[in-house]
């Protein structure tokens, strides 16, 4: 038995083949993993300019008590440059975002003057007040979206706010899928009696999707030996990783096991967790090789725990884990020692003592794929710890 951070760790160290990079256009970049650093071409804002609607002045007008009158002699809206200087005595009406016209050094809302005809009427304000700094947001030369950044809608927003318009990225890893098992049957088709929908299948299409993966789909492979030899060979030929389900166990037709070791150089793990045991790693070719578990909740975790971070590495990405939260068990989990147990779990927030509970979705079986739907998060139970009480604390990984 290995615990789920040696795997982790054995597994990341052989994924070093990072994805090259390739140039898109910034408007084709959600999601993706940016391959280098971003620095702020020129400071944000780029010059000073005015924070509200109102009348930008020379601070050697602005009365220290009372009031006086200045002379607006021009509009500016934003998107227009002023071109001549304030003198002593004048003001110019200016709109949010304009820039400061020379001269003038701090703006009045247009809500504390008095406007009339051509003559403004202002009293006394701090020098500067109301004027957004050239680049008090972001000094030119900052780097603004560090290498190995997924790509959020902010950052696309914040690269475009810079001018750029491409991304030197990541290439995004091609991910071969197979299901196997002749149990195994394709939704849409006739079931056969003791047949069942492929459900792993789908649930790790989008599980590839989601991590930034290609998904090829390679469909389900009969539980024959010369067939899976020859589509597992098939998708190391086409993919830089393979991920296949089920056929890892001890079962008498568990073949993927038999398979692998006159193919490629892999490894087979207990792995002291719950649910999920059994799995197999190494690589085809010059593919990286999961097997995960045939139960569905089973697959869908070791994905989560093993195939995932390996997928973000291989795509570029510095984190490779999900933050995890603290919330408070409100009812007794049963727990054995010396494993990790993961527990699909309903996390909500308690007004009364401002707090997050959690509490488990019910029966915790390896094949119950509708706990991972009624659920909205892991409860993941450490390997020292025992049973859990009502009111301890437990750590949660939100879905
Ligand atoms: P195995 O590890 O192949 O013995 O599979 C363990 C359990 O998972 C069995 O009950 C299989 O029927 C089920 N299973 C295997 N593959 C799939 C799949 N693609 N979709 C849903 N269930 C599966
Ligand atoms: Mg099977």
């Amino acid at each position: 038995m290995i615990s789920v951070r040696d795997g982790q760790n054995r597994i990341l160290d052989r994924v070093t083949n990072i994805a090259p990079p390739e140039l898109v256009a910034v408007v084709d970049a959600l999601d993706r993993v940016l391959a280098e650093d971003v620095p702020a071409p020129f400071d944000v804002p780029p010059s000073d300019n005015s924070a509200v609607d109102g009348y930008a002045v020379g601070s050697g007008d602005i009365p220290r008590e009372g009031t006086r009158e200045l002379t607006v002699i021009a509009d500016l809206p934003a998107g227009s440059v002023h071109d001549g200087t304030l003198a002593a005595g004048q003001s110019i009406r200016i709109m949010t975002g304009a820039p400061m016209p020379a001269g003038a050094d701090t703006v009045y809302p247009q809500e504390i003057v008095e406007r009339e005809g051509d003559r403004v009427r202002i009293g006394p304000l701090d020098k500067g007040a109301n004027v957004r700094r050239h680049g008090e947001d972001i000094a030119s030369g900052t780097v603004v979206v560090a290498k190995g950044s997924p790509l959020r809608p902010q950052e696309i927003g914040l690269l475009t706010s810079l001018g750029f318009v491409q991304a030197l990225v990541h290439s995004r890893p091609r991910v071969a899928l197979l299901s196997t098992g002749d149990e195994v049957a394709e939704p849409g088709s006739v079931r056969k009696p003791g047949q069942i929908y492929d459900s792993n299948r789908f649930a790790l299409r989008g599980s590839i999707a989601r991590c930034g993966g290609q998904v090829i789909d390679l469909g389900i492979v009969p539980d024959r030996r010369e067939e899976l030899r020859a589509r597992l060979l098939d998708a190391a030929s086409m993919a830089d990783v393979v991920v296949s389900s089920g056929g890892v166990s001890v079962g008498i037709y568990d073949l993927v096991k038999d398979v692998l070791e006159e193919i490629g150089g892999i490894e087979f793990w207990q792995v002291a967790m719950q649910p999920g045991r059994p799995l197999a790693m190494g690589s085809i070719g010059p593919a990286h090789f999961f097997g995960l578990p045939g139960n569905p909740v089973a697959s869908m975790l070791a994905f989560m725990l093993f195939v995932r971070p390996a997928i973000y590495k291989l795509a570029g990405r510095t984190r490779l884990f999900p933050a995890t939260f603290h919330a408070r068990a409100d009812e007794p989990m049963r727990k054995k020692t010396g494993r990790r147990e993961f527990k699909r779990g309903i996390l909500s927030y308690a007004a009364a003592d401002r707090t997050w509970h959690v509490r488990t979705t019910g029966p915790q079986g390896s094949g119950i794929l509708s706990s991972m739907v009624v659920g909205n998060c892991l409860v993941v139970l450490d390997e020292e710890r025992g049973d859990v009480e009502p009111g301890e604390l437990v750590e949660v990984e939100p879905f």
